[in-house]
């Protein structure tokens, strides 16, 4: 993907006003981000006076940067990476998700102080619904365990039967599954090394599969976190979180073997539309939402 050009994206640029109500990205680097065109393209969809713009801050200054957010009238941002564990500790309170997380990617800023939340986990349940993909009762295999995959598991942790989360680093794993099984958790939660032996042990067993590691996502496009000579378990589904490019080579092997596959979009937009309903208090117009990040995506 290149960076959208304001050619192409025209219709999706916010017209800024004195009455304008403000929100934003943090990131660094920022320019990549599609969240301004899939807000922007949802105030403008609703006849809203706001605006979202992307905020690129050095993580050395976050700390300024959200004072200065408050101090500018921002109604919130999105932080997005590195800074979802420095917002969180930035803060003045936070909700259960982001908590148990341990990281925010969303801040809204309130007259009687900052609340950070984190929507990537409601986002993930939003979308694996979307997808008929219902976790409740499912025997889910978690690929990775890095920030996304915290989001993930803490969302499967209250529905599905069990999570066993596998990383190349099985040390990370087990400190997420020792993390997530503290919190109000119905799903028993184990971990692993993310090698060939383990995955084939537990891929008789698992029905949702859902893939947390950047392989696959451009530029490593012809990477998979499932080897090539295992046979993928037809009654698996396959959730990947790659959205970029949206038919990953671990879609590819889980589709061959008959089994229901998602690309990463619907949480990227669910994440989004969590956000927006959050700082907004109104729902938000999904399918205009998710137009703007393909066509954002397809550019
Ligand atoms: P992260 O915190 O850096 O974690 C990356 C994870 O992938 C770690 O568990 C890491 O294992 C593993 N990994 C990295 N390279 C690997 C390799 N070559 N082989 C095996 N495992 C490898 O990253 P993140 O923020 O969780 O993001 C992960 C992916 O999710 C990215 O592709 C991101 O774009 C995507 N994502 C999508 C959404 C969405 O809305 N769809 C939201 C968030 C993230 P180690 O612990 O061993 O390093």
């Amino acid at each position: 993907m290149t960076p959208p050009t304001l050619d192409s994206l025209d219709w999706l640029r916010p017209n800024l006003l004195g009455s304008t109500k403000m929100v934003g990205v943090m990131g660094w680097p920022v320019e990549h981000s599609v969240s301004p065109p899939m807000h922007n393209a949802a105030f403008r969809h609703l006849g809203l006076d706001w605006a979202y713009v992307p905020l690129a801050v050095r993580p050395a200054e976050m700390p300024e940067a959200v004072a200065g957010l408050r101090a500018l009238g921002f109604i919130g941002a999105n932080a997005t990476v590195p800074h979802k564990r420095m917002l969180y500790d930035l803060v003045d309170e936070l909700t259960p998700a982001a908590r148990a997380i341990g990281a925010a990617n969303t801040l809204h800023i309130r007259p009687k102080g900052l609340l950070g939340h984190n929507t990537d986990a409601a986002g993930f349940q939003r979308a694996l619904r979307e997808a008929d993909m219902p976790p409740e009762g499912r025997h889910a295999l978690v690929l990775g365990a890095g920030g996304a995959a915290r989001a993930v598991v803490y969302a499967l942790a209250t529905s599905a039967a069990s999570v066993t989360i596998l990383n190349r680093t099985p040390e990370k794993a087990e400190v997420l599954a020792d993390a997530m099984s503290a919190a109000p958790a119905s799903a028993s939660i184990e971990a692993g090394p993310l090698d060939r032996k383990t995955l084939s042990r537990y891929a008789t067993r698992a029905d949702l599969v859902v893939n947390t590691t950047p392989l696959g996502m451009w530029p490593q496009v012809e990477r998979s976190p499932w080897p090539q000579d295992l046979p993928y378990p037809r009654e698996a589904s396959c959730y990947d979180l790659v959205y970029n490019p949206r038919q990953t080579q671990l879609l590819r092997q889980a589709q061959a073997a008959g089994a229901a596959i998602s690309d990463g979009l619907g949480m990227l937009v669910h994440q989004g539309t969590e956000a927006f309903e959050l700082w907004t208090q109104q729902p938000a117009p999904v399918e205009v939402m998710r137009a703007a990040c393909e066509a954002v995506l397809e550019t």
